[in-house]
């Protein structure tokens, strides 16, 4: 029996009573491609050393004319896999920065020490990069389970590195860490923990153990996509988590969804709502029903051509308790 087909959710859209309108765009996130130097469990983009897909020169070159061309857009978001791993990620930061945009890099920390993108810290601190950090717990044994042997240790070592550089002590050096539950393995569920609380307590344990610092911490729901589906579906876990999560649906998450402010751009140059309508190929849809890619867009001279965005019963994971976001939590 299929669980999903089964699961009594309201489906999201009904839940909402509403259409889920875009706001102007201010946001343009980057899924730059599938490489990266890690393979962790809870990744929603199934990335890993052994993938190969990634932006090609011709999507970089559009990507660029967009960003000359809107001023509109104040934040360039590039994730991956590990985007500095992916072709396009150095032009897009330079094009970018060029035109006073904010950029962020959704880095692993752990790819410094890989042959070959040893630059990485310094490359950020010039360019004033945001740099958003997954460490998934300030405990060793829970990251190195989620993420791989040594990861943890990488980790720190890196924060220190960029702490070296400014960051997390100028104001221009942003360091932002991003921590995501563990993959449920009963139905004994639980909303990520409250924001402002843990920050508090990864702060003291890593300057307290480590000396290390941070700006902000992002608390993330997991949402069931990617390798996350995968385990929720094995452990027949997947339509309890669902309902679970629609049980703590709150409705003043949703004027903050991250969704509703930016476009989502995958390595072929076609766009989505958002990240994870990307990973389940869910893509965004013009006012009049049309498929969009980014030489669309440069065509249309507008990046305001969606009017409702497409969601699905994941979309319970952003809207739980105080919501989620790649900024972390929404209220
Ligand atoms: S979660 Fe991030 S670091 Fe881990 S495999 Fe996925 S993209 Fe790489
Ligand atoms: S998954 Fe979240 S961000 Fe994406 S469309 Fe659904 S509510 Fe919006």
């Amino acid at each position: 029996m299929i669980q999903t087909l089964v699961s009594p959710v309201t489906p999201f859209r009904q839940k909402l009573q509403a259409p889920l309108t875009k706001n102007p765009i201010t946001v343009l996130q980057v899924n730059l491609g599938k490489r990266c130097n890690l393979a962790c469990s809870h990744c929603h983009v199934e990335a890993g050393p052994k993938r190969t897909e990634e932006l090609t020169p011709e999507i970089c070159n559009q990507l660029i004319e967009l960003i000359d061309r809107f001023p509109q857009i104040k934040i360039i978001d590039l994730t991956g896999g590990a985007p500095e791993m992916n072709y396009g990620f150095k032009p897009l930061v330079e094009a970018a920065r060029k035109t006073n945009k904010e950029v962020i890099v959704r880095s692993n920390l752990t790819i410094y020490f890989e042959p070959g993108f040893e630059d990485l810290p310094e490359y950020f601190a010039q360019h004033q990069i945001r740099v958003v950090a997954s460490l998934p717990c300030y405990l060793e044994d829970n990251v190195d389970k989620m993420r791989g042997n040594g990861v943890y240790d990488g980790s720190i070592r890196a924060i220190q590195w960029l702490n070296r550089l400014g960051y997390a002590q100028d104001p221009k050096l942003i360091l932002d860490l991003v921590y995501n539950p563990p993959l449920p393995l009963s139905e004994n569920f639980s909303l990520t923990p409250n924001q402002v609380k843990l920050e508090q307590d990864y702060k003291m344990f890593l300057k307290e153990h480590f000396d290390i610092h941070f700006n902000q911490l992002f608390t993330i729901t997991n949402l069931p996509v990617g390798r996350t589906k995968f385990h929720l579906q094995r452990t027949k876990l997947y339509a309890p988590y669902v309902e679970f999560l629609e049980h703590n649906f709150n409705a003043s998450t949703v004027e903050h969804l991250m969704c509703r402010d930016e476009l989502s751009i995958d390595y072929l140059g076609n766009v989505y709502d958002c990240d994870f309508n990307q990973m389940e190929n869910v893509p965004a849809q013009s006012r009049i029903g049309e498929t969009l890619t980014v030489s669309k867009l440069l065509e249309a001279g507008s990046l305001d051509v969606i009017d409702e965005i497409r969601t699905a019963s994941y979309c319970y994971g952003c809207t739980a308790g105080c919501g989620s976001s790649c900024g972390g939590a929404l209220i």
